[in-house]
C-alpha cells in the first residue's frame, strides 16, 4: 500500500490537527489516543511516512528504527508505566483491523490488561 499523505496521523505530524502530545524527538511523536482503552493509552508514531510495521521494518533507516524503538521505551518510562507493566500493540493491515495507515504503536497501561487476544477456538 502506498502512503496516504492525508491520513489523520500525517495531519497531526504536520500540526494541521491538534493532539494531546506527551513526547516528541527527531524520530517519534507520542500522543494520547482519542478513544482510550486503558487509563494510559498513548500512540507512538515515527516521524517518517511509513504505512505500517511491514513498511517501516523493510524501508526505514537504521537510525529511524533505533530512534523509534528508543522513543517508545522512553515514553513508557515517562508515563510511569514500567513498574506496573504495559502492553505494546501495533496493528498491521486488514486482519489486524488497522484503522490509520501510518505506523503507530499503542502503549496500554494503568490496569490489568487481561488476555493478549480474544480466545481462539481453532
Ligand atoms: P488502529 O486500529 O489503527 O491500531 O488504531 C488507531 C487508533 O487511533 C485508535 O485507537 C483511535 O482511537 C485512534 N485515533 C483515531 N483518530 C485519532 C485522532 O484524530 N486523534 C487521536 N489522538 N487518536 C486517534
Amino acid at each position: 500500500m502506498s502512503y496516504d499523505n492525508d491520513n489523520i496521523f500525517a495531519k497531526i505530524l504536520r500540526g494541521e490537527i491538534p493532539c494531546d502530545k506527551v513526547f516528541e524527538d527527531d524520530y517519534a511523536l507520542a500522543f494520547r489516543d482519542i478513544n482510550p482503552q486503558a487509563p494510559i493509552h498513548v500512540l507512538v508514531i515515527p516521524k517518517g511516512a511509513y504505512v505500517d510495521m511491514d513498511d517501516f521494518s523493510a524501508n526505514g533507516t537504521d537510525s529511524e528504527i533505533i530512534g523509534f524503538m528508543r522513543a517508545t521505551g522512553q515514553v513508557a518510562r515517562e508515563l510511569g508505566a514500567v513498574h506496573g507493566g504495559y502492553r505494546l500493540l501495533a496493528n498491521n493491515g486488514a486482519d489486524a483491523n488497522q484503522e490509520v495507515p501510518h505506523l503507530h504503536v499503542h502503549i496500554f497501561a494503568g490496569r490489568n490488561l487481561g488476555p493478549m487476544l480474544k480466545r481462539f477456538d481453532g
